[in-house]
Parts: structure tokens; C-alpha cells; sequence
């Protein structure tokens, strides 16, 4: 089967009761025993839940791996993962990451003796030196927030096997629809699924798979004893949502191509960053390890006193800080998903006050043109 069909197909799912098709929501929190002293699939709603179990299942196929596991947040799955490791465990991450798992790095897991280093991701060398005799993973998120920077999966794959380390694969931005990491090597995808997966900005969640029995027992092990489970609504409300992943991903990366035609010629734009730009050293990599760019991309403005009359000036489009959703988004890097980083460290990488990223959605693509063209004019 095809993506798009095993999404809607993968689990041929029918409900014993009434012969429905589509997934009841089970939202009992304990389950009755039926025998004494054995054990069964659902026992207590935290453990295992049957509309998170499906859920779960469906990400498995869609990823191509053998396990999934829901969580209520992407945080909540990525903070899940890194419970495996232990004090003194050390592990190299990408310069680029999303924000919030910086800073469940640097501000709690440090605390527990958990040792990292961040370094430039698209360089396979600066990777090789960072590795150091406690190193037991690499966490990559390709393409990177807001530089959409790529790094070579692949690579970094084959650099944590010689070590005999984990690759974690951050791949929120893409989707399994447009990068699987699992095929290309990597053990462990993570994903915040309120992004694209959910696709209509009114879930929290996130999502784990991996191939290895293993580590999916240790993973399974992180969401009981955590408990940091995404809830039986929420699960379905995903699994509806992912029978239209193709056709949501397909509108808002055409709506993408165009929009990147319209900014790399604007006369107010010095800048643009998108996957496929001829100044992203990473294209050549990107297409081959993914069948398409997804729908974010950034932009710099000429002029820095234009970025508040730009913000202002937008009717349709909004200012908000999340991506992957129907209504196409703008956000300011610099001060927003990126106001940690010191000044000097966003200025080398290029992260100005200028650069505004977009998160296109699956508006007409004359509707979102005419609201640029008037924001960036007025
Ligand atoms: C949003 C996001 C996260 C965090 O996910 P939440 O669902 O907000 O907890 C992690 N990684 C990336 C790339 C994201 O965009």
C-alpha cells in the first residue's frame, strides 16, 4: 500500500461490537479483569488505552517501524526518551534544535548529571568531534528551525553505529509522509504531533517509534512510569487527522513553492531559506533523503523598521508561534522560538531581527499572495 492509503487503510480496524470502521473513543481509566491472576491487553487507562494503542499502531506503519507510543506532548515524548539515559551519559545534538528540547537539555536533564554537547549537525566532522568515550546518542532534527538547515541522516547514522550509538531523528517538520528516518537507519523518531501530523492547530501531542524490540520495551517502560500519555480523544482526534496527512502536506507544499517564488523575488526581501534555495548547502542531501520540502520556510526583510508594519499589515495571515496547520502562520525567530540564544550566537547564524518564518498553510494561494504583497508593501 501506498502512503496515503495505508493512513487511511493501515490498521483495517472494524469494531467488534457494532461493525464500525472508524475507532471508538474508549475512555475508561480501568478495565475489568476477566480472570484472576493473568494478564491482559488493557488493564489501566494509563498503561495502555485501546484508542492510544491504535493510534500508536498507525504511526508504526506510517513511520515504517515496528512500535509507536502516544504522548501529550512532543515534549512529553521527546523528555520520555531521554529518561533511558543516565547520569553521566553524554550526547551530541544539533546546534539547530527545536527550542524547548535545548531546554529540557540544558535546564533539567543537566541536573541529573545527563552531559551534552550541541554542535553543527551538517558538518559529519564537527559530529566525529564531539564524540566523546561517554557518548551514547545523537539527536538531529533535519530540516532545521528557521535556517532549514539539512543534515545528512544517513551520515550521522553511519558515524553512530561505528560509536554504537542511538540516532534520534526529531521529524516533526517533515512527517513520515515526506522523510522516514527509521528506513534511512535511524533507532529512534520522534515527533511533536500538534504540528503537521494533527494538522488543524487544536491537538497537543506527541508521537515515538522504533524498529528495535528492545528499546521499545524501554520506551513502553518511560510512558507507564511517567505517565505522560496522550489522552483517548486526542488520540482519535489524530487518527482522523493523519487519513488527510497527504492531501494537507501536498496543498501547503505547492501553496510553499509558490511563496517562495513570490519572496525570492520581492524587492523588499534580501533573503530567502527554504530546503531547495541555491544558497542551502544541504539541497543535494535533502533530496535524497526526502521526497519533498514540507511547508516551512523563513525569509529576510531588507529593512528592519519594515518588520512591525509587515506583522501589522497582515489580514489573513497570523502571527502565532506554531506551523503545520490550516491557517498559515508567520512568527519572528529572533525574538520568539529563538529568544534564548544569546544575541551574538543568533547573529553568526544568521537568526536577525529581519528574518520572519512562515508556516504555510492550506489557504488559496492568491488569498495568501495578495496578503503578503499588501503586509510587505504598506
Ligand atoms: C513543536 C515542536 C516540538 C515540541 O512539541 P510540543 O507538541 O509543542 O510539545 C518539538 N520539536 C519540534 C521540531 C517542534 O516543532
Amino acid at each position: 500500500m501506498k502512503f496515503e492509503t495505508k493512513a487511511i487503510h493501515g490498521l483495517k480496524y472494524i469494531d467488534k461490537r457494532y461493525s464500525s470502521w472508524n475507532n471508538n473513543i474508549s475512555m475508561a481509566s480501568a478495565y475489568k479483569t476477566k480472570e484472576f491472576g493473568t494478564e491482559q491487553e488493557f488493564e489501566y487507562g494509563r498503561v495502555s488505552n485501546p484508542t492510544r494503542r491504535e493510534l500508536e499502531k498507525l504511526m508504526a506503519v506510517l513511520e515504517n517501524g515496528k512500535h509507536g507510543y502516544a504522548f501529550s506532548s512532543g515534549m512529553a515524548a521527546i523528555t520520555s526518551v531521554f529518561t533511558r539515559f543516565k547520569a553521566g551519559d553524554h550526547i551530541v545534538l544539533g546546534t539547530d534544535i527545536y527550542g524547548g528540547t535545548y531546554r529540557i537539555i540544558t535546564d533539567i536533564f543537566a541536573k541529573f548529571n545527563l552531559k551534552y554537547t550541541f554542535t553543527d549537525t551538517t558538518n559529519l566532522d564537527k559530529v566525529k568531534d564531539a564524540i566523546k568515550p561517554e557518548t551514547v546518542a545523537i539527536f538531529i532534527e533535519t530540516p532545521s528551525n528557521p535556517l532549514l538547515d539539512i543534515t545528512d541522516i544517513r551520515g550521522i547514522v553511519k558515524i553512530a553505529k561505528e560509536h554504537g550509538l542511538l540516532t534520534i531523528v526529531d521529524n516533526t517538520f517533515l512527517t513520515p509522509y515526506l522523510q522516514r528516518p527509521l528506513e534511512l537507519g535511524a533507532d529512534i523518531v520522534v515527533h511533536s504531533a500538534t504540528k503537521f501530523l494533527s494538522g488543524h492547530h487544536d491537538v497537543i501531542a506527541g508521537i515515538v517509534v522504533v524498529n528495535d524490540d528492545s528499546l521499545s520495551e524501554e520506551i513502553w517502560f518511560a510512558q507507564k512510569a511517567i505517565g505522560a500519555i496522550l489522552s483517548p480523544f486526542d488520540s482519535w482526534l489524530l487518527m482522523r487527522s493523519l487519513k488527510t496527512l497527504k492531501i494537507r502536506v501536498d496543498t501547503a507544499q505547492n501553496n510553499t513553492f509558490k511563496l517562495l517564488e513570490f519572496f525570492r523575488n520581492h524587492p523588499s526581501v534580501e533573503k530567502v531559506y527554504s530546503p531547495i534555495e541555491n544558497n542551502n548547502k544541504g539541497k543535494e542531501i535533502h533530496k535524497n533523503q526526502a521526497s519533498g520540502i514540507g511547508a516551512v520556510f523563513s525569509f529576510v526583510l531588507k529593512q528592519e523598521n519594515k518588520v512591525k508594519s509587515f506583522f501589522d499589515n497582515l489580514k489573513l495571515v497570523t502571527l502565532a508561534p506554531s506551523l503545520g496547520g490550516a491557517e498559515t502562520l508567520v512568527t519572528h525567530p529572533s525574538t520568539v522560538t529563538h529568544a534564548e540564544m544569546p544575541e551574538s550566537e543568533k547573529n553568526a547564524r544568521g537568526i536577525t531581527n529581519t528574518m520572519i518564518r512562515v508556516a504555510v498553510g492550506l489557504e488559496n494561494i492568491d488569498d495568501l499572495i495578495e496578503d503578503f504583497k499588501n503586509a510587505l508593501e504598506k
